[in-house]
C-alpha cells in the first residue's frame, strides 16, 4: 500500500495538525517500517499510543498483527476506524493516560508490547505510566525526542541522567537504537526524535519499587547539592537517619544526586524498605 504524504491526508479530510497534541505525523515509511520491524521481534497483540494518521498502524494491519490503537484526537480517530475498521487493528478514541489500569487488563489479559512515536508534550507522563504497567506490557518501542531518549537511557555522571534514567537504570534495559531526523516529519519539529527500546525486568517486589521512587525524588530535588541535604521528610530521624541509609548503600553523602549508579540506588531503597 503505497503511503500518502500526510499533507494530502490532512487536507482531504479537512484536519490540520494540534501543537498542543504533538502532532508531527512521520511522512517517510522506511522509517516507520524500522519501527515496526523492531517492534515484531517482540510479542502481539500491540497497543499502540497515538497512531495520528496510522503510519505505523497500516504497517501493523498489513501483517494482521493484533493492535489495539490509543488516539485521543477525535477526528483521527474517525478517520483510522473509517480505514482500518474490520480488520486487525482496533481504534480506541481516549487520552493514553486516563485509560485505567483494570481496563488494560481486561483487553491485554496475556499482556502485549507497546509502540508510539509519542506526543512529546506529554512524553514524560507516559513513561511514567508504563513503568507502571510493567508487569503487563513488558515490551517497548517508542520514538520521542533524541534529548528526551538519551536522558532515559543515560547512566550515572552527567547532566542527562536524572530520575527517569534511573528507574529505567533499575527496572529496564533501555536502549538508543536509531536517530530520526525531524525532515521525516510533518510538520517538522525544531529537534531531532530518536527510537528506543525498553524491556522491562519483572520480579522486584512493589514495595521496593515504591521505596526506589522515594529515595530517587529525594536525591534529585536539589540536585546540584550534595546527598546530604536531600530533603527527607519521609524519614523519622531526618538527615542523620538518611546518611545512616546512604552509608548502608555505599554511597558518599558528599556526592551528588547524578553521580550515584541505579544499582546504588536499589540498594539505598532496599535499605530504606527493610526499616
Ligand atoms: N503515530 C503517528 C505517526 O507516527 O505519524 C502520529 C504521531 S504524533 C507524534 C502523536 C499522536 O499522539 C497524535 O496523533 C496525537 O493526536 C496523539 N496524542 C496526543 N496526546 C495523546 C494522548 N494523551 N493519548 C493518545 N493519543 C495522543
Amino acid at each position: 500500500m503505497a503511503a500518502e504524504h500526510p499533507r494530502r491526508t490532512l487536507a482531504a479530510l479537512g484536519l490540520s495538525p494540534r501543537k498542543s497534541l504533538g502532532q508531527n505525523f512521520l511522512a517517510d515509511l522506511n522509517v516507520a517500517r524500522k519501527i515496526v520491524e523492531l517492534a515484531q521481534r517482540f510479542p502481539p497483540p500491540f497497543v499502540e499510543i497515538g497512531p495520528g494518521l496510522g503510519a505505523l498502524t497500516s504497517l501493523l494491519a498489513e501483517a494482521g498483527t493484533p493492535v489495539v490503537a490509543v488516539e485521543v484526537d477525535r477526528g483521527l480517530a474517525a478517520h483510522l476506524r473509517d480505514r482500518f475498521g474490520g480488520g486487525s487493528v482496533e481504534i480506541v478514541e481516549a487520552d493514553f493516560l486516563a485509560v485505567p489500569t483494570q481496563e488494560w487488563r481486561r483487553r491485554f489479559p496475556m499482556g502485549g508490547t507497546v509502540l508510539g512515536n509519542l506526543p512529546y508534550s506529554v512524553s514524560s507522563p507516559i513513561v511514567l505510566r508504563l513503568i507502571e504497567l510493567r508487569d503487563l506490557f513488558p515490551r517497548a518501542v517508542l520514538m520521542l525526542q533524541r534529548e528526551m531518549v538519551d536522558r532515559l537511557c543515560a547512566g550515572p555522571g552527567g547532566k542527562e541522567y536524572g530520575i527517569l534514567s534511573v528507574y529505567l537504570g533499575v527496572l529496564a534495559e533501555a536502549r538508543k537504537e536509531f536517530v530520526v531526523r525531524r525532515t521525516c516529519f510533518h510538520p517538522s519539529p525544531d529537534v531531532d526524535s530518536a527510537v528506543m527500546t525498553v524491556r522491562f525486568i519483572g520480579g522486584l517486589p512493589e514495595e521496593l519499587v515504591a521505596a526506589l521512587r522515594t529515595v530517587v525524588r529525594a536525591a534529585f530535588a536539589r540536585r546540584r547539592k550534595t546527598l546530604r541535604n536531600a530533603p527527607v521528610p519521609f524519614l523519622p530521624g531526618g538527615a542523620a537517619r538518611w546518611c545512616d541509609l546512604l552509608a548502608a548503600a555505599g554511597i558518599d553523602p558528599a556526592g551528588r544526586a547524578e553521580e550515584v549508579p541505579p544499582a546504588a540506588y536499589l540498594a539505598l531503597a532496599g535499605a530504606l524498605a527493610r526499616l
